[in-house]
C-alpha cells in the first residue's frame, strides 16, 4: 500500500491506495480562508498545510483501516506548485519515509492529474494507456499523448490562460466567489448557452488554445449591457461563457482525435469536474474515461496512482530531494 501526500496549492491532501490502484482513502482538507482574497495567498497556504498535514495523514490512515506498519511506500508531490506549500508536504513525506525506513517516490503534479485515470473506481478497471488526455486545471491546460504509465507527450497547450483561470476570471467579472469554476457552473444552470456568441479561439491553428480573447469579450459584454441588464441576464452570461470554454476545449480534442487516430480519451484537472464539459466529451463517440469529480480536482490518490508505476528512492537518496515551483510546461 502507498501513502501519498499532496500540498501543491491550497488543499492539504493525503490518500492510501493499494498496489492495484484501489483507493482506500482520499482525504482533502480545503483551506476556505483564501476566498476572502479572491485567490490563493501562498504564505497563508503554507502555514495551513503545516497546521493540518499531520491530522490529514492520520485521517487517511484511519479511514483506510491501516497504520504506518501497513504502508510499503510513500509518494509525494514534488512540483509544480507553490514552493512553500510543496515544501511542507515534501518535508513531511521525507520525515515519514526516513523514520519508517520506507522508499519515497516524488511525483509531478501534472503526471498526477493524468494518473487519476489509472485508479480503480468501484467495479471499473483502471483506464490503461495508450490514450489521448486533456488536462485542464487552474494553472495548466494541455492535450497529451499518454503512451505508457510513466509520462506523456504534449501535443498542444494554452498560449495564455489555463481553462481554470478563464473560469475563475470570468466568475470574478460576474461577481461570483473564488474558486470560480463550480460557482460559474451553478450560475449557468438556468441560462441559455447560445444567448451570447463568445469566441472559442477557433482561429488558433493546430492543437494549441487560447482564452485571453474570451475573457475580454465577457468584459465588453457586461459593460455594454450595463449593470442592471447584466444582472438580469446573469445566468445567460454565465452559460454562454461556460459554453465557449467547453467548446474551445472540445474542438481541440476532436481535432487531436482526428489527427492522431486515437480512439481512447481521458480527462483530468479541476476543470474536468465541469458537468457540461464531461457531457460534451462523453458524447464524442470514442471510449472516454471521466474520473469522479473528487479525483479531478487536487487530491493525493492521483499522486499515489502516478507513483504506482515508478520506483521509490531509498532512504538517503530521497533526503536530497527539493521541490520545484514550475514544471516542464511552464
Ligand atoms: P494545477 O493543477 O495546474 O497546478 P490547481 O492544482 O490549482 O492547478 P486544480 O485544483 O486541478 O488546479 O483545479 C482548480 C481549477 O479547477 C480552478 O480554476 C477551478 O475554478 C476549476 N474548477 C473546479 N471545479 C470546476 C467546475 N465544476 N467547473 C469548472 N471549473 C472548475
Ligand atoms: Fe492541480
Amino acid at each position: 500500500m502507498i501513502l501519498a501526500i499532496e500540498t501543491s496549492c491550497d488543499d492539504t491532501c493525503a490518500a492510501v491506495v493499494t498496489a492495484d490502484g484501489e483507493v482506500r482513502s482520499n482525504v482533502i482538507s480545503s483551506q476556505g480562508i483564501h476566498d476572502a482574497y479572491g485567490g490563493v495567498v501562498p504564505e497563508i497556504a503554507s502555514r495551513h498545510h503545516l497546521e493540518r498535514c499531520t491530522a490529514v495523514v492520520d485521517d487517511a490512515l484511519r479511514r483506510a483501516g491501516v497504520t504506518l506498519d501497513g504502508i510499503e511506500r510513500i509518494a509525494v508531490t514534488q512540483g509544480p506548485g507553490l514552493v512553500g506549500a510543496l515544501l511542507v508536504g515534501l518535508c513531511h513525506a521525507k520525515a515519514l519515509a526516513a523514520v519508517r525506513g520506507l522508499p519515497l517516490t516524488p511525483v509531478d503534479h501534472l503526471q498526477g492529474h493524468v494518473a487519476a485515470n489509472f485508479l480503480r473506481i468501484g467495479d471499473r478497471e483502471p483506464f490503461a494507456p495508450p490514450f489521448l488526455c486533456l488536462i485542464a486545471s487552474g494553472g495548466h491546460t494541455f492535450l497529451a499523448h499518454v503512451a505508457d504509465h510513466d509520462g506523456f507527450t504534449v501535443l498542444g497547450r494554452t498560449l495564455d490562460d489555463a481553462a481554470g483561470e478563464a473560469f475563475d476570471k470570468g466568475a470574478r467579472l460576474l461577481g461570483l466567489p473564488f474558486p470560480g469554476g463550480p460557482h460559474l457552473q451553478r450560475a449557468a444552470q438556468d441560462g441559455d448557452p447560445g444567448a451570447f456568441a463568445f469566441p472559442t479561439a477557433a482561429k488558433v491553428a493546430g492543437l494549441d488554445l487560447s482564452f485571453s480573447g474570451l475573457k475580454t469579450a465577457l468584459l465588453y459584454a457586461v459593460r455594454d449591457l450595463g449593470e442592471e441588464e447584466a444582472r438580469r441576464r446573469h445566468a445567460d452570461l454565465a452559460a454562454s461563457y461556460q459554453h465557449a470554454i467547453v467548446e474551445t476545449l472540445a474542438v481541440r480534442v476532436e481535432r487531436a482525435l482526428r489527427e492522431t487516430g486515437a480512439t481512447r480519451l481521458a480527462i483530468g484537472g479541476g476543470v474536468a469536474a465541469n458537468g457540461p464539459l464531461r457531457e460534451r466529451l462523453s458524447a464524442l463517440g470514442v471510449a472516454v474515461n471521466v474520473p469522479p469529480v473528487e479525483l479531478c480536482t487536487d487530491n493525493a490518490a492521483m499522486i499515489a496512482a502516478a507513483a504506482l508505476h515508478r520506483p521509490g528512492l531509498p532512504v538517503g537518496a530521497h533526503l536530497a530531494l527539493d521541490a520545484y515551483p514550475t514544471g516542464t510546461l511552464a
